[in-house]
Parts: C-alpha cells; structure tokens; sequence
C-alpha cells in the first residue's frame, strides 16, 4: 500500500485549477505535492486529496463558490446588505467617519441582527423596498425591531434636517428657530426643503417670504401688505428681512431714514 502511493507521480498533471510542479516531503507520512493554481498561487497539498478531488484549487474556487452562492441565496438583497454593512460599521467600526454619532454615542445593534439573514428577515416582513432606507425612530435608540422602520428618503432627510443646527450666514439655528426667526412657516420651509430645494436657498430666496405672512403683535400679513399699512417701501422691507436677516419686528418696526439730499 505504502509502496504504491509512492510510485504514483503527479507532476506535470492537473486537479482542477491545480498544476503539480514536484514532491514535497512528507508530512504526517502523507506524500505531499507542491503545486501551482490557475490564479498564480502555491500551494501545497496532500496527494490522497488530489486524486480524491478534496482539493481542487488554493482555496481560490471555494471562496467563489461561497460568494456565488451567497448571491444566488440573497440575489435581491444585495442592497440590504449593503444597508446592513452600513449599519455595522456606523455601530462598531471607530474609523468609520459616521461612528461619532452611532457606536460613539452607544448606539448599537441587537444581537439579532448580528446575523443577516435575520435582519433580513425582519426587513421583508416589514414593508422593506428598495426606495427605502432604515431609520431609528428614538434617534438615541438601537438598531432594533421595536425602534427601526422603513422610511423615504424624503422622510429620513426631513427628521435628520428637524434635529440638526443649519448654519447660513454665519448664524446657526435649528429649522424651527429659523423658521420663527424668518418669520415664514415652519412646516412650509420644511417641506421645500423636503422637496429639494437646497436649503441655502430655503433660507435665502426672497420670493419665498414675498408669499409668506409675516405675524407681528397679532396681526398676520403679507409683506406687501405691511408695506402698504406702514408706508416703508416694500423693497426696503424685503431687504430688510431676506438679505439683512432683521427680526420681523425690527423690520416692521424700525422707522425709514429720510434720504438727505
Ligand atoms: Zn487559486
């Protein structure tokens, strides 16, 4: 037995990807063989493993395979995954640029989860579409199923833009604040906001207020209307509003300078 293996010689022959250059020593009293795989990889092999086809390849072709098959098993999923990945790293991976705000901030994922296969099983179990993202409700809250939905873009972005500060001008406010300080509606910026409009020009656009009532000491009225109640010319006004940035009553209230000529 001991004799016949070893006058079996596979150099020069191919076992699958693998092409046999020569004899290594044994290992283990096993007849090793050094080969080199169709990728340009060496490896070395027990002989019983080629001839048996255990062994078909460095490790090269079990990898695709395991890869291949994840894609036929999740073909569709290939976004969720990513979503998934993206969900890792903003809880767990401190060199990921969003981590200050995730796993920095102790959010984290339950241990659910930790598998995809049943974060992905919620997900088609609970209206999961391509065109929405995962959004936390309680945004101090985990990534979990009591606390996550699936939410627009639209809608993630409204919620993110609710609680964040918008700097313009070099002033930084909450959208509420700049909405009252503005004097337009704030469920009106919001939503042109949500709807695309860049929010620099949200806040700068002077039409926008030309249509927006403007409320002072209980009194709501257009910005041409003031102008006429007050006699302060309505360009004057819209500056004074849009491009200097005055509260409302400062703009309402601050008497025109007679121009001396
Ligand atoms: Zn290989």
């Amino acid at each position: 037995m001991h004799e016949r293996v070893l006058k079996i010689d596979f150099t020069g022959r191919k076992f699958g990807r693998l092409t046999v250059i020569g004899r290594e020593e044994n290992k283990n009293s096993r007849v090793m063989w050094l080969c080199i795989c169709d990728c340009g990889k060496n490896t070395i092999v027990d002989g019983r493993n080629l001839k048996t086809g255990t062994t078909k390849s460095c490790g090269c072709l079990s990898a695709e395979l395991k890869t291949k098959r994840f894609r036929k098993h999740y073909g569709i999923d290939v976004r969720l995954h990513r979503i998934w990945c993206g969900m890792r790293q903003r809880c767990f991976n401190a060199n990921s640029k969003d981590f200050k705000n995730y796993g920095g901030r102790g959010v984290t994922i339950c241990e659910a989860w930790e598998r995809f296969a049943s974060f992905r099983e919620w997900a088609l179990n609970n209206n999961y579409k391509e065109n929405l993202t995962i959004e936390r409700k309680n945004v101090n809250g985990n990534y979990e199923p009591s606390n996550c939905e699936w939410i627009t873009n639209l809608e993630q972005a409204n919620n993110k833009r609710c609680n964040i500060f918008i700097t313009h001008n070099g002033e930084t406010k909450t959208l509420a604040q700049w909405a009252e300080f503005l004097g337009v509606d704030g469920t009106v910026l919001k939503r042109r906001i949500n709807n695309g409009y860049p929010l620099e020009k949200a806040l700068s656009n002077q039409r926008f207020y030309t249509y927006h009532q403007l409320e002072f000491n209980g009194k709501k009225q257009t910005m041409k209307e003031w102008s006429r109640e007050l006699g302060i010319s309505y360009v004057a006004l819209k500056a004074r509003i849009t491009t200097n940035q005055w509260s409302i009553e400062r703009a309402l209230t601050t008497p025109v300078k007679k121009r001396t000529s």
